[in-house]
């Protein structure tokens, strides 16, 4: 790229989640040269997160925002350094891999892609039109606006659900509306939310339309079951359907299924050599917190013991 500053490192980590975090940790205690790059927030989906339960080493939870900051505050302990910049692609050049930003370009040996998942849109008119008007995709961020609303929130696995729970703190009612009559989500967010006497459920129903003038105000709902299409009076609607993977900026350079997670094996090497993903954006039978920890310092390792075979 003409013009544009290269920087060089031995690992550049993109995504500063829990994974990414501790994939610095590792490698920056390792000794290696360490960029990190996040476009946001460092902690991730943590950071959108009130209270984290199944942290182990906290037995009382511990807030989203607070275990993010002790993840920063440990992974940059050791000489990492970051940037806020968001990725827009990655190239290869022989073994050198070269990570784009809008501002600027780095180029590295070894690369751990950490990147997440964002909240899958509904696809359904009004909720573009209506985004940041009622409609949200982060309750501990938008939570406080519906103070005595009354709400709904979309889905049926364990977003919906314990964000739905989150919401009860604010909402006068709140139903869930889920697609079909069994929840997704873990057992223990179903019986809480089942026992909450401010939820409500609309079973078998899809959202069709999100209608309002310059903010929502009610949605139409059709009952997969009857056919029935209903207009449903509410003043918030929270879309909680699922996550899709941002690894659109790697397509081509390394494998994915189809869904667009990264393939790796155990040891979380991609298809590429000298390219790892971690956390949420690769395919794995779980994703937590503790197992993009688990994959942050298995990445750095493996990062590492390929940084020394090259040499
Ligand atoms: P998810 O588990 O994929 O659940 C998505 C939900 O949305 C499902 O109930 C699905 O219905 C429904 N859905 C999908 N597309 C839809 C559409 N077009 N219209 C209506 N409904 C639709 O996603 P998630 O809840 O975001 O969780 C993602 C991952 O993060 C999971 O592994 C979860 O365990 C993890 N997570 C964990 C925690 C925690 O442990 N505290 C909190 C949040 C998330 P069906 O059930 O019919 O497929």
């Amino acid at each position: 790229m003409k013009g544009v500053k290269t920087e060089v490192y031995e690992v550049i980590i993109i995504g500063g989640g829990p994974g990414g975090l501790t994939a610095g940790l590792y490698t920056s205690r390792a000794r290696l040269s360490t960029l990190l790059i996040e476009s946001a927030l460092f902690g991730g989906q943590m950071t959108t997160t009130e209270l984290i339960e199944n942290y182990p080493g906290f037995p009382q939870g511990v807030t989203g925002d607070e275990l993010s900051r002790l993840m920063e505050d440990q992974a940059k302990k050791f000489g990492m350094k970051t940037v806020t910049q968001e990725v827009v692609k990655v190239s290869l050049e022989g073994a050198v891999k070269v990570v784009q930003t809008y501002e600027s370009a780095y180029r590295c040996e070894a690369l751990i892609v950490s990147t997440g998942t964002e909240y899958r849109k509904l696809g359904v008119p009004g909720e573009k039109e209506f985004a940041g008007k009622g409609v949200s995709y982060c309750a501990t961020c938008d939570g406080a606006f519906f103070r005595d609303s009354q709400i709904v929130v979309v889905g049926g696995g364990d977003s919906a659900l314990t964000e739905a729970l989150f919401l009860t703190k604010f909402a006068r009612e709140l139903t869930i509306i889920h697609r079909r009559d069994a929840l997704r989500g873990t057992k223990i967010y179903q019986e809480r939310a089942l026992a909450s006497p401010k939820i409500k459920f609309l079973w078998n129903s899809i959202v069709q339309e999100i209608n309002g003038d310059s903010t929502v105000r009610s949605i139409n709902v059709k009952n997969v079951k009857t056919g029935e299409i209903k207009e449903v009076e509410t003043e918030g609607v929270f879309l909680f359907v699922g996550l899709v993977p941002r690894t659109q900026f790697l397509k081509g350079v390394v494998q994915m299924d189809e869904a667009g997670y990264i393939l790796t094996n155990e040891d979380c090497e991609t298809s590429t050599k000298g390219i790892l993903a971690v956390g949420d954006c690769r395919k794995k039978l779980l994703r937590q917190i503790a197992t993009a920890v688990g994959d942050g310092a298995t990445a750095a390792f493996a990062a590492e013991k390929f940084l020394e075979l090259k040499e």
